[in-house]
């Protein structure tokens, strides 16, 4: 019998796990050229000829609309400005109802907010974590007006119900594809598979440029108010002729734009995504085989017609098995493991569970978004009544305390030995479950 390392034993693994840090000579040159040419954002803020950005950003757009076969892509910030540009390009009115995911970052659930909509959650899928096509039905009201739908940790939605329920019932579908960058349904990439749709190039995201955001869509008229909003809406409309722009809503315009540093880096990471992808694509087929051989442990599947892109791995937990509650296994496997280099402070990155349900937030709970007066929960405009309570998802609420186990520990350049200090952990926990009883 092995001491476990929770109890001071020693752990299965003291060496750091290698960063993934896929930004290197070819991101370099890309930001000199940059530096040297001088010009280090491209937009102006007006009715001009680079009202849609400088040389870098425009090639990029060109690039990765060509690289996920869609009409537009259209650079910004971050994924968080993405979905803000999003909610405000398809005409949210205050007092809408938004649905939203429940188990997401928590932007893809407060962007309605953004534009005094009311999110509305729905339940998730107990076995893809996507929102479910049976919960977003029982919560579409008069008042419906869109579905922002995640595809959580990398794996598209359930795009054949929901896109037919959103038809029917006349609703856009904003799909988050942050996490699913190169997922596929089908031949079609994830983030146009709705109606307009997100990437992001947040540090932490398959590809990355630090911060940076794409919105796509193959919608002329959503795409030119996604540019509006990215870009001091309100200083342009009187050049650019109103008339031309039908349906003008939502004209308060912010500065989401992305610099062409930026812009540059990510036009090399784009050219390395399919190879990162194929990477992380081996280690979990090789992970999953190993931990369906630990009883209490089940890896979860992927949806029939798609591809998955790994932004974490979802595991399920099997309580009745070991007599030992999930998150204190975790605790147990974590003390046998290390951090990240690069990423040290975030300690072991497995998590039982992934986010607290959002709607269990304080933001939701106590209705604060925008003055001290439950705006927008308290509108006129607001005519529904929106529930936050817990037990509103069940489903969700059991896979965030019992269930489910997410993890990270498949990144690239992640080798074989490394994979395996994985599994042992759980492997040594899982014999040894007598010391936590
Ligand atoms: C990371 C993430 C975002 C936000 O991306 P940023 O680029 O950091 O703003 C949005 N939604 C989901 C699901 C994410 O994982």
């Amino acid at each position: 019998m092995a001491q476990l390392a929770i109890h001071g034993g020693p752990k299965v693994r003291k060496k750091k796990f290698p960063a993934y840090r896929f930004v290197g000579e070819e991101e370099k040159q890309a930001a000199a050229r940059v530096i040297d040419r001088g010009i280090l954002s491209g937009f102006i803020g007006a009715d001009h000829a680079n009202f849609s950005g400088g040389t870098e950003v425009r090639v990029l757009e060109t690039e990765w609309a060509k690289f996920f076969k869609v009409k537009h892509a259209i650079a910004v910030n971050s994924a968080t400005s993405a979905i803000y540009c999003a909610v405000g390009a398809i005409g949210t009115e205050p007092g809408d109802e938004i649905i939203v995911a429940p188990y997401s970052m928590a932007c893809s659930a407060v962007a309605p907010l953004v534009y005094g909509a009311i999110p509305v959650f729905a339940d998730i899928e107990k076995d893809f974590f996507c929102i479910s096509a049976e919960s977003i039905e029982k919560r579409i009201t008069p008042y419906t007006k869109a579905i922002i739908i995640v595809d959580i940790f990398g794996l598209p939605y359930d795009v054949q119900k929901i896109n037919a329920l959103a038809k029917k019932h006349k609703i856009t579908i904003i799909e988050d594809a942050a996490q699913a960058g190169f997922a596929k349904y089908k031949d079609k990439y994830a983030g146009t598979l709705g109606d307009i749709g997100i990437h992001s190039l947040n540090v932490h995201k398959q590809i990355q440029t630090g911060e940076g955001g794409m919105v796509v869509t193959n919608d002329d008229m959503l795409a030119e108010k996604v540019r509006l909003i990215r870009n001091h809406a309100e200083s342009v409309l009187d050049g650019r002729g109103v008339k031309s722009i039908r349906e003008l809503v939502n004209m308060v315009g912010f500065n989401y734009r992305m610099t062409e540093i930026t812009a540059a880096i990510a036009r090399e990471q784009l050219r390395k995504l399919p190879i990162l992808f194929k990477l992380r694509e081996k280690n979990v087929a090789y992970l999953a085989k190993e931990f369906e051989k630990i009883p209490p442990l089940t890896a979860s599947k992927i949806r029939q017609g798609c591809t998955h892109s790994y932004y974490q791995q979802a595991l399920f937990y099997n309580e009745e098995i070991t007599g030992i509650s999930r998150n204190l296994f975790i605790e147990a496997v974590k003390a046998e493991l290390t951090a990240y280099e690069l990423r040290e402070t975030e300690g072991v990155k497995i998590s039982a569970g992934y986010v607290k349900p959002l709607y269990l937030q304080p933001i939701f709970q106590k209705r604060i978004a925008y003055g001290s007066h439950g705006w927008p929960w308290t509108s006129r405009e607001y005519k529904g009544k929106v529930s936050y309570q817990k037990g509103i998802c069940p489903i969700v609420e059991l896979m965030h305390e019992k269930k489910l186990i997410t993890h990270e520990l498949l990144r690239p350049p992640m080798t074989k030995k490394d994979l395996d200090d994985v599994i042992n952990a759980f492997q040594k926990v899982w014999e040894n479950r007598s010391q936590l009883q």
